[in-house]
């Protein structure tokens, strides 16, 4: 095994709001012609305030409108000479919105060999951070995670944006950084190793656990200051640990079985529509089963999963009355997932049956508990 350890990260990450005003300098680090990618909708938003934003720093911006799916004939094309801009001149790229668009800018930046900025518009998860590349067909089905030769080179979170989205997408993304503590450790105790190929580094254990520790503290604030529209140090903790501690946990401490469930939810009746968070948030929970977490331990994640609405059952994630041959394909999917193996102790695929099983038996009887409680306390 490769004795080496390595830590990569974003060369610059700016959160807060009214973040947006230091992308103009930011890009000019890197030359004076920059490449923006988004789609119609985010473009149409914020396309004006970027170009004069841009402008007003002295560059000279070109965009590239993104249609469909990022699949590698979409990236070649956004890549390739056009009408508007000659590429090959392009400086450095920026992925202007939600994750479709940050991978387009990524997947382009892989292609012409130049830094990617990114600047997400929603936090749903940790993408605009990592250097992972998620690659799709024209039906939405992943087919593969290209990877970036560096982490982006500046990370841009305008707090004001977020807060304007939908709190759905935030709170998608605590269930993609929860899982994160336990998925580092997972890797840690085992033979496992991060997506650099390498063992992970202290440093990328502690990260996932100050994640794991700040979206307790914070997720229930900062998702209402979100519902409200408001910045707040709940807010902005919070979008910290979604965006930026979650990616630099994974990518420094490793993914897990909790990221490898949502191989088997991807392509699942009813769950195929949730958000990759969602599918995390309940993936986690079948971790921490197959790991023989203590009961009281399961009960307060799912306590809390259920408190902020992240699915805990696959009912909740779209999925009502999942079958045995269901669930097996949802197992039997998972197993192929490349972090399967960064756990303690190797795991089959009747225990990962088993562990759902228990998953779902828990949901309902929590749900079961809760309504029972709320109608004795009703007046
Ligand atoms: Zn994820």
């Amino acid at each position: 095994m490769n004795p080496l350890r390595i830590f990569a990260a974003p060369s610059r990450y700016v959160q807060g709001p009214g973040a947006l005003e230091a992308l103009g300098s930011l890009l000019a680090e890197h030359g004076t012609r920059p490449v923006v990618i988004g789609d119609a909708f985010v473009l149409d938003l914020l396309g004006e305030r970027v170009g004069s934003l841009l402008v007003e720093a002295g560059l000279s911006a070109t965009y590239r409108v993104l249609e469909g799916e990022i699949t590698a004939a979409a990236a070649d094309a956004l890549a390739a000479p056009g009408a508007d801009v000659d590429t090959g001149d392009v400086d450095v790229v920026v992925g202007l919105g939600g994750g479709k668009s940050l991978d387009a800018a990524k997947a382009v930046a892989l292609r012409l060999d130049r830094p990617v900025v990114t600047v997400p518009t929603i936090a749903s998860n940790d993408s605009p951070t990592s250097a992972a590349v998620a690659m799709y067909d024209d039906g939405h089905v992943m087919v593969g995670v290209d990877r970036l030769r560096t982490n982006p080179a500046a990370v841009v979170v305008d707090t004001e944006l977020v807060v304007a989205a939908p709190t759905a997408f935030l709170r998608a993304g605590v269930g993609d950084a929860i899982a994160k503590r336990y998925e580092a450790a997972g890797c840690f105790a085992g033979t496992g190793v991060t997506p650099l190929g390498t063992r992970p580094l202290l440093t990328g254990v502690a990260i996932a656990d100050a994640c794991y520790a700040t979206i307790r503290a914070h997720a229930v604030g900062g998702l209402q200051a979100c519902e409200q529209g408001r910045v707040t140090p709940d807010l902005e903790a919070l979008v910290e640990a979604v965006v930026l501690m979650s990616g630099l946990g994974f990518e420094n401490g490793g993914l897990s079985l909790a990221h490898s469930l949502t191989r088997g939810l991807m392509p699942a009746r009813g769950a195929a529509r949730a958000m990759h968070g969602e599918h995390v948030a309940w993936a986690l929970l079948v971790q921490r089963e197959a790991e023989g977490a203590a009961e009281e331990e399961l009960i307060d994640l799912t306590s809390f999963l259920r408190e902020i609405g992240l699915p805990i059952s696959l009912e909740e994630l779209g999925m009502p009355a999942a079958t045995e041959a269901e669930v097996d394909e949802i197992a039997r999917l998972t197993m192929t997932a490349p972090h399967l193996g960064n756990l303690a102790r190797s795991i089959s695929q009747t225990e990962i049956v088993a562990a759902i099983g228990r998953v779902e038996r828990r949901a309902d009887a929590q749900v079961v508990a809760s309504t029972t409680a709320s109608t004795a306390t009703a007046p």
